[in-house]
């Protein structure tokens, strides 16, 4: 269930824009520009650096973090999870048969669908839990500090939201359900990907035991 393809339309890693960012002096002394317009010509370069890092990590359609930007948070926080000791539990979602939403209804209906999902996930999760958008309908967030047996209650009252959701598109109800599947880190597991491959299992599992659930891995 993993998607690998990259489907975002920025292709400049953080470090790169960082670097950008380390430059902009460099290049304001190299062009001779007449110091009353330094100032000026520093604020719209910060400008076009700040939007160009903000659509890289982000999702257009949901405003949500975007794959990249659960790459690189998903990274540090795996890291420190692991050097000191730290609680960190993984979960992948998927909205059910989200086909249909685009076959009945159009392509539209399929995008208000993802809109409303996220919304829902938004105010359901912590500040300091981040949701991010993984590509097509697969959505992951990242708890902190949260084991298994924590994540149950808000990842059961997030797939109960989602089932209750009243929800119309050119008044016809739609419901909606999510599958959800969710992994402790635990000593056994050394890499991210290991984390993310068992997550991505619970939640292949939530599907195959008829949808609309939540499996915790372990
Ligand atoms: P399952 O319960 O097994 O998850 O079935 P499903 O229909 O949700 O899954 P499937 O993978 O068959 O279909 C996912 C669809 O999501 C196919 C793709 O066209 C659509 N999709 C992906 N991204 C977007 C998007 O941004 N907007 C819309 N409207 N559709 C999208
Ligand atoms: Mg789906
Ligand atoms: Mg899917």
């Amino acid at each position: 269930m993993v998607n690998n393809s990259d489907d975002m339309s920025f292709d400049i890693p953080e470090t790169v824009l960082d670097e950008i960012q380390h430059n902009i002096e460099h290049v304001i002394n190299t062009f001779d520009i007449p110091e009353e317009n330094k100032m000026e010509v520093i604020r719209q370069i910060n400008f076009m650096y700040s939007r160009t890092k903000y659509l890289s990590l982000t999702d257009e359609l949901t405003r949500l973090p975007n794959r990249r930007s659960f790459e690189n948070d998903f990274e540090k926080e795996f890291l420190r999870a692991k050097r000191y000791n730290n609680k960190l539990t993984l979960v992948m979602f998927d909205i059910d048969y989200f086909k249909q939403f685009n076959d009945k209804y159009g392509h539209q209906c399929g995008d208000y669908v993802l809109k409303q999902v996220s919304n829902a996930a938004l105010q359901t999760f912590r500040k300091t839990d981040t949701v991010y958008r993984f590509g097509g309908e697969e959505f992951i967030v990242i708890l902190t500090e949260t084991d298994i047996n924590q994540a149950v209650i808000p990842l059961e009252r997030f797939r109960k939201t989602i089932d209750t959701l009243f929800l119309e598109y050119q008044r016809e109800k739609l419901h909606i359900t999510v599958s959800i599947g969710a992994y402790q880190l635990t000593d056994e597991i050394k890499t991210k990907e290991q984390l993310l491959e068992r997550t991505d299992m619970a939640l292949y599992e939530a599907k195959n035991s008829g949808r609309n659930k939540t499996v915790c891995g372990n």
